[in-house]
Order: structure tokens, then C-alpha cells, then sequence
């Protein structure tokens, strides 16, 4: 493990009071390299954080190519955020140490915020451990309305889990492997004890029939992005339109003033798999040579994590009718054209040891799975992933029975102390990984050649050395969100621009993601490098600085000087 310095426990996760202590300490202890901001606030008034982090010795975001990532936009997903402040932490404490981060942070910004929904985030751990809120528009007792039953903590002990309650005609009965297990009832059975199994909470003007479930409405504030945004009718939680909700609009508000982002990463936590574009289309979608810049840097996240790469619409959609509207990536990848990689961090079948084929198991599983998963859930956190099944008189339904699995510390995140100090480690990793396959502009060389009496020639070379082309993506180009690259020649007051504008646009310069192959009659290699020349008027004999600069917001600005001296010489080396 590395050495990085912590501002925070990985032994627990952090709830607000946690995180803003530990944002202030990382930018206090690094004023050289961290900026906080807070980008916005919540529905409850808590803040957004942002931190903003490069060596700012070596210039800010006008010169610099932009990474950010975004963590725990889903309430119950804690974990994300560890693991975005450790990279922070790692940023920080790194440099000097570690090659690729001493060059990301001279040549690059960072922008993380390691909490999209600070209240969802507070309300899963301070009023009841829940599979699932929104954004603190409504608590877990506030969230449905009419008649049905309403999940809540009705025994007092902060968890909302599941009540089994003896009915003949019930689906499950006790396993015989292990009596806290319920295993389904099979087709011809009878003569058992049954149970129903229903989430923990009170009846609404419950009228004896069977228990309706009316769907919460606590929003998904990854539906609220302003891309292939659907209203509530055809997507859960979408919201009332597009950024309707505080936090979404302050973070898309941020990457819209950040026209430098060329790379993204959004950490979630369920199922131990890398997320790659679309969410409502299939991979014919991709233009150009989109799919393969996912495919090439993914990866690298699956060597640095173990975790494979994925469309979610392809392969994390299985009834492709239900697709996911209005997420972050679609947006960021299908409107800007950044390349986007949404991380589920945590898989605990994996960490239980069961195999599988399918990323996003809508199956029910076999009953040697959840053994294993039980086995795992008491080794690894003493039983208190599944809590055992205790009477309780239900002040509607008499007596029934409170228990099941405890879904925020082994379904949603990962026990912290064995597991999240590697994850954070791995993950910080690729991440890193894919902010240093950003474009990268070099002058490769600039050169003044005297034609005649003070008239001169300016010649600069401008190469893109980085993976991904300026453009990042065909995406960007077709949605006209990629900058061209430009590059300007400024001297003395007394400079007259005999040919060429001052600012010359040279259009797009390939990456190394496009020369994957070498020379082929077939396919044109589009070329990194592009050479502009000026022809400028100088005073005579006086000494002279010509100033190149070349620039693309999203692969960052270099600039070269000419020196020319009183006799008219070029003191440059090229
Ligand atoms: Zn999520």
C-alpha cells in the first residue's frame, strides 16, 4: 500500500460532518496544489464540495487539460466517495513520488467531488440504513403516499429490512441448510410452514386485500441530466425536468464552465463492473473510432481493477424496454463527447466467491449461493449483514417476524476495514490512468528565418504526443463540442502581420489512439502534428521577442519564444 497521508478513516465511511472536515484539511495542508469550492447546496442546505487540485506553480485551467470525477450520487453509495478523496489524497501526496502523478499534476486539473448527494448520503447513515432514498426531498417513512404498505423503521433499530409473516399461502419457507435463510416454495409444495416476505413498515388505509407497494418517490438524481431526459411517467425518478434538482445542477453546471475536461469518472458501487456508454442505445451507435477508445483505455481498468468494461445498454440493461434516461454519461459522453467511464465499485459475489455470468443478476439465485453468501456476510462482518429474524407485534398485522439482509454494508459497500483502502488504491489507479491518456500538445519546434530587411518568417510545428486525438472523441466533433486547436504569434507593439492572421486555426490533431496500426493503403493515418507559418514585419535592428503560443481547451496550452537579436538573428534552438 502506499504511504498517502489520509485525511480520513478507510477503516469507516464518513458522514457529512466527516467529509467537510476532511476536505478543509486536504486544502488547508496543500494550499499549493488544492483549492475548495463549494459548488452548491441540497435540498437541506448541505454544500456540494469541489476540490480543485494540480501544481498551480505550473499554471490553471486556461493551460491545462481537465479530469473530473463525481462520487455517490446515489445516496447509499458511500464507498464512491472514500475512494474519490483518496485520490485526491493520492494527487496530493504522490507528487514527487510517483512518475505518472508528478506529470498529471504539472500538465493537468483535477476537479472532484467526492459527494453529489450530501443529504442521501446523511440520511442512509444516520436515520436508517436503506437500500434505497433520493436526495432528501422525503425520508424513507415520507416517501410513498396512498394506500399501501410504507417502508419504515418500525421496530426503532435505524435499518429498514424485511418482515416475514406465516401465510399458507405463502412463497418461502425456512431453508433447511441454514434456518435464517428463506428459499422459495417449490411448484407442488403444501403442508409446510409458509411465509410472504415484504419490506419492513406500516399499512396505509390497508384494506385486508393483498399489500400494494406504492413506488417511492424519491427521485434518482442520475436521471436528471439534461440528456434523453424522459419525464416521471417513463422514468423512476427522473424529476420534475432536466436539473431540476440542486445537485445536478450545480455539477453540470461546473463541467459546462470547464470546457477543459477531456476525461470523466463517475463512481457508483453496485456490481464490481466498469460502465462505458451507451445507457439508451447499442454500440452501433458509436461513431468513428469511439468504441475503441473505450475499448483501449477500459483496459487498463480491467488490469488495474479485475473488473470488466461494459455497456450498460448492451450488456447491464436486460430487458432493453426499461433504459436508464437522463444519466450523467449519456449527457457527458452524448452532448460534450468527454469520454466517460462510470465505475460500480463494489461486487459482493465476487468477494463471496460465486461465479456468474450476468452483470446484473435480475435472477433469483440458487439457495448454495446465498450460503455462500451468509458464510461470507459472517466471516467478514461478524453476522451483522443478516440480521437474524426477531418477533415483534406489528401494531396492524400482529405478530410477524423482522430480519434479512442489512443491503448498505454488504450489497451496496463493502465492510471498509478488509476491503476499501485496495479498492480506493485500484481504482485511483485506473482513474489516473485514463486522465493520462488525455490529448497532450507540445511545440515541437518554432523557428524565425530573416527573408529581408526586418521581414521574417515564423514557422511552428504543433504535435499532439497524448493517446486520445484534441478532439477526444467523434461524439464531440458531431455535437460541436471540440474546440479546434489554434495557434497564435504575438511580438512587440511594433509587429505587422504581413501574411496570416495572428491566430491560426489548424483544425484537430490525431492521437496515438488512431495510429494503431502502422501504414496501410487502405486506411489514411490522420496526422498529430501540423506546422503554421507567419510572415511578420519587425523594426530594424532591435532585439525581439516572438511569442508562439498553441492551445485546445481540452488538451491544455504550450508556449514557445523566439528570440531574435539587434544584429537580426534567430538566438532560438528549434
Ligand atoms: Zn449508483
Amino acid at each position: 500500500m502506499s504511504p498517502t497521508p489520509f485525511y480520513f478513516n478507510l477503516d469507516s465511511y464518513l458522514d457529512d460532518a466527516a467529509l467537510t472536515i476532511a476536505v478543509k484539511a486536504l486544502a488547508a495542508s496543500y494550499p499549493h496544489f488544492v483549492k475548495l469550492h463549494a459548488i452548491g447546496q441540497s435540498h437541506c442546505g448541505r454544500t456540494v464540495w469541489l476540490l480543485e487540485i494540480t501544481n498551480w506553480a505550473t499554471g490553471d485551467e486556461r493551460v491545462k487539460s481537465g479530469y473530473y470525477i463525481d462520487a455517490n450520487i446515489h445516496a447509499e453509495e458511500i464507498c464512491g466517495t472514500s475512494v474519490a478523496l483518496y485520490t485526491a489524497s493520492y494527487l496530493v501526496s504522490e507528487y514527487d513520488r510517483d512518475s505518472l502523478v508528478t506529470r498529471l499534476m504539472n500538465e493537468q486539473i483535477f476537479y472532484i467531488v467526492p459527494r453529489v448527494n450530501p443529504d442521501g448520503a446523511e440520511i442512509v447513515q444516520t436515520v436508517a440504513f436503506y437500500e434505497w432514498i433520493g436526495n432528501g426531498r422525503y425520508l424513507p417513512s415520507q416517501q410513498q403516499s396512498g394506500p399501501g404498505l410504507h417502508y419504515t423503521d418500525i421496530n426503532g433499530d435505524r435499518m429498514i429490512l424485511d418482515m416475514r409473516i406465516c401465510d399458507p399461502g405463502g412463497e418461502w419457507k425456512v431453508s433447511e441448510k441454514d434456518p435464517r435463510l428463506m428459499v422459495p416454495r417449490t411448484p407442488d409444495e403444501s403442508g409446510g410452514l409458509y411465509y410472504r416476505i415484504v419490506p419492513e413498515g406500516l399499512l396505509v388505509d390497508w384494506d385486508g386485500g393483498d399489500f400494494v407497494i406504492p413506488r417511492p418517490r424519491d427521485g434518482n438524481l442520475n436521471r436528471n441530466y439534461p440528456s434523453n431526459w424522459v419525464p416521471e411517467s417513463q422514468q423512476y425518478g427522473s424529476g420534475e425536468h432536466p436539473l431540476s434538482e440542486p445537485e445536478i445542477g450545480a455539477v453540470v453546471r461546473w463541467i459546462l464552465d470547464h470546457p477543459n475536461i477531456a476525461g470523466m469518472q463517475c463512481y457508483h458501487s453496485h456490481s464490481g463492473v466498469i460502465l462505458r456508454p451507451w445507457l439508451t442505445f447499442p454500440d452501433s451507435h458509436f461513431l468513428g473510432e469511439d468504441k475503441l477508445l473505450y475499448q483501449m483505455i477500459g483496459e487498463m481498468g480491467a488490469a488495474e481493477t479485475g473488473y470488466p468494461v461494459i455497456s450498460v445498454f448492451e450488456d447491464f440493461t436486460p430487458d432493453k424496454s426499461l433504459k436508464r434516461y437522463g444519466s450523467s454519461i449519456d449527457w457527458s459522453f452524448g452532448a460534450l463527447g468527454i469520454p466517460t467511464f462510470s465505475t460500480e465499485l463494489w461486487d459482493v459475489f465476487r468477494a463471496a466467491g460465486i461465479q456468474r455470468d450476468d452483470y446484473y443478476p435480475l435472477r433469483s439465485f440458487p439457495e448454495s449461493d446465498w450460503l455462500k453468501l451468509l458464510r461470507w456476510q459472517d466471516e467478514a462482518l461478524g453476522g451483522d449483514g443478516f440480521m437474524q429474524w426477531t418477533p415483534f407485534e406489528h401494531p396492524q398485522l400482529g405478530p410477524v417476524e423482522i430480519g434479512g439482509w442489512q443491503r448498505m454494508f454488504t450489497f451496496r459497500n463493502p465492510p471498509p476495514a478488509r476491503y476499501l483502502e485496495e479498492m480506493a488504491l485500484r481504482n485511483c489507479r485506473f482513474t489516473l490512468r485514463h486522465a493520462g491518456s488525455a490529448p497532450r500538445l507540445v511545440l515541437r519546434s518554432c523557428t524565425a528565418t530573416a527573408l529581408s530587411d526586418g521581414l521574417w518568417q515564423v514557422t511552428a510545428v504543433v504535435e499532439n504526443t497524448g493517446f486520445l486525438p484534441t478532439n477526444l472523441s467523434a461524439q464531440a466533433v458531431a455535437m460541436h463540442a471540440a474546440k479546434p486547436v489554434s495557434v497564435e504569434l504575438s511580438g512587440p507593439l511594433q509587429m505587422n502581420f504581413v501574411q496570416g492572421p495572428a491566430c491560426v486555426e489548424v483544425g484537430h490533431l490525431a492521437g496515438r489512439m488512431q495510429r494503431h496500426t502502422s501504414y496501410s493503403r487502405f486506411y489514411d493515418l490522420p496526422p498529430a502534428a501540423q506546422a503554421v507559418s507567419w510572415v511578420v514585419r519587425l523594426p530594424l535592428r532591435e532585439a525581439a521577442t516572438l511569442t508562439v503560443r498553441a492551445g485546445c481547451p481540452r488538451a491544455g496550452a504550450v508556449v514557445a519564444k523566439v528570440e531574435i537579436d539587434s544584429e537580426g538573428r534567430d538566438l532560438s534552438i528549434g
